[in-house]
């Protein structure tokens, strides 16, 4: 049975890795889908980890070849999904996750009707801004072009399946776990789950 695939977007800011290593943690049948991005890590981040951090040259030629299933610039960095990579984990089964901006998710619910969307909105746009600085690991102005981008990308949000506000973090982590586990509950999974079940109440 194939995987779920489900798409998080969020303007940075709104919480959104927090929330999501929450889920990994409590649900692990869901793995996160690693990106590949010329931006510089931050403290803490491990190439292989959170991203493959990679140089602008190489993230040409991947996208030249055809790698990525999309790929976006995001306050002047490149981001992108390796398509061969996703398409075999969501055919052997694997929930994967992806963290990508409202650009990518529209690319790629194209390539996978099937998946969820899900957008996390930050409490209200001041909060958004205090968790910004609060972080203390970028400048102002990278924090001002963040501000000024995350209410373009919010605009975005009628476009998904499901909205989090992560007012209260461990409020917000219960919806999301709600989000996946009743996307595991949808018709088409349980009869792909229940097949001996499903056959015998479609019998004559
Ligand atoms: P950050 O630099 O704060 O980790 O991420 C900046 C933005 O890039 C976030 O909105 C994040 O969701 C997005 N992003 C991360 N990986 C990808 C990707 O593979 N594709 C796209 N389109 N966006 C991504």
């Amino acid at each position: 049975m194939p995987g779920t695939l489900f798409i998080v977007t969020a303007p940075s800011g709104a919480g959104k890795t927090t929330l999501v290593h929450g889920l990994l943690q409590r649900d692990p049948r869901v793995q996160l889908s690693i990106s590949f991005t010329t931006r510089a890590p931050r403290p803490g981040e491990q190439d292989g980890r959170e991203y493959r951090f990679v140089d602008v040259p190489t993230f040409r030629a991947l996208r030249d070849r055809g790698e990525f299933l999309e790929w976006a610039e995001v306050h002047g960095n490149y981001y992108g999904t390796s398509k061969a990579w996703l398409r075999e984990q969501i055919a052997a089964g694997r929930d994967t996750l992806l963290e990508i901006d409202w650009q990518g998710a529209q690319q790629v619910r194209k390539a996978f009707p099937g998946s969820i969307g899900v957008f996390v909105l930050p409490p209200s746009v001041e909060a958004l801004e205090a968790r910004l600085r609060g972080r203390g690991t970028d400048s102002d102005e990278v924090i001002s072009r963040r501000l000024l981008g995350a209410r373009g990308e919010m605009r975005h949000v009628g476009e998904f399946d499901y909205v989090i506000i992560n007012d209260e973090i461990d409020a917000a982590l219960d919806d999301l776990i709600a989000v996946v586990r009743a996307s595991r509950l949808r018709y088409e999974c349980q009869h792909q789950r229940h097949p001996q079940y499903f056959n015998f109440l479609e019998q004559d």
